[in-house]
């Protein structure tokens, strides 16, 4: 497939990235490239320019800001997320992530803010980021603002992001402890798209579940939080009866599955209960270990 001509512009910093964001009438931004130049190629996407800011330095980069939070520039790719001691300390669970995200190319292009920006359904981070409760901060020649995973995932490649937005970073405060986090998913090869995405995060204090966000991939709607089952689990002491009443809760839920080449929409609802209940099993036993 040949890409179709478009106008590249490759700016020197976010600044420039936000003028010409504003200047240029259906302008989009170009990160890591692994779903927009696909998208180029089978005509998805018809943009007027790439704004490409794959390599600006303000983008790029992990730290720890004075409140302990973790902070992850928006351009930093997988690899950098995966192979970074600072992630892997601080918040494991997105260090896993990335690690385990198809295979050494896609790990090595694909940026943590391109993989939000998109929000494809079957994408691994928006249902991770849900969970942990990250923010996001955003620019424009307007100025800037920043809100919650909750605000800026707004349903299947949909974002709250408006024209002339630029994603500069995800911040991640620290975890209460007692917080156990779980990522499961079904996929029938690496490089394929998640057939059942589940998240579970549980705060445990004192043997009980003091909060808990259930978050879906994969579904319409993705990043799903399961508001009945998440109450299902508040208070509940961190059993294995804990599973029982949550997988009561999303029997009830009626959660919408999609079907298509790959499986039935039964099948994948069925996966999906299959892999929250393993990761509650799993959230429980590291309670108790703990
Ligand atoms: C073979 C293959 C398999 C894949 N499998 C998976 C998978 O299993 N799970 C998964 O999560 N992903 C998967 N991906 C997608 C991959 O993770 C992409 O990297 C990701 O979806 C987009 O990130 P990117 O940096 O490449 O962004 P790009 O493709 O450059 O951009 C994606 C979108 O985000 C916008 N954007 C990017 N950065 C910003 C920003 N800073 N501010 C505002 N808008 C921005 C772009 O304008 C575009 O609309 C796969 C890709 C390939 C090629």
């Amino acid at each position: 497939m040949i890409l179709p001509p478009v106008r590249y512009v490759r700016p020197q910093s976010v600044a420039e990235a936000a003028s010409l964001l504003a200047a240029i009438d259906g302008a989009a931004v170009l990160a890591g490239g692994q779903t927009m130049i696909n998208a180029l190629k089978l005509d998805l996407v018809q943009p007027t320019a790439l704004v490409d800011v794959h390599r600006l330095e303000e983008l790029r980069g992990i730290e720890v800001a004075d409140d302990g939070s973790l902070v992850i520039g928006a351009a930093t790719t997988y690899a950098e997320i995966a192979a970074s001691p600072v992630v892997r300390h601080h918040q494991p669970s997105v260090a896993d992530m990335a690690a385990g995200l198809v295979d050494r190319q896609v790990r090595n292009r694909g940026t943590i803010g391109g993989n939000c920006c998109l929000n494809d359904p079957t994408n691994n981070f928006p249902p991770l980021l849900t969970a942990l409760g990250a923010w996001f901060h955003i620019t424009s020649t307007a100025g800037w603002r920043s809100i919650t995973a909750d605000t800026l995932f707004a349903g299947s490649l949909a974002t709250a992001l408006r024209p002339g937005e630029l994603l500069m970073s995800v911040r991640l405060k620290p975890l209460p402890e007692g917080t156990r986090i779980v990522h499961r998913h079904l996929q029938l090869a690496a490089d394929s798209w998640a057939l059942a995405r589940v998240v579970v995060r549980l705060d445990v204090i004192d043997g009980r579940v003091e909060d808990a966000r259930v978050v879906l991939g994969a579904v319409p709607g993705s990043p799903l939080r399961l508001a009945t089952v998440e109450q299902a689990l508040l208070g509940h002491p961190a059993d294995t009866r804990l599973t029982d009443a949550a997988l009561t809760a999303f029997d009830e839920a009626d959660v919408e599955t999609v079907g298509d080449a790959h499986a039935s929409a039964a099948y994948r609802l069925e996966m999906t209960r299959v892999q929250l209940r393993r990761a509650l099993d799993d959230a429980v036993e590291r309670s108790v270990a703990a």
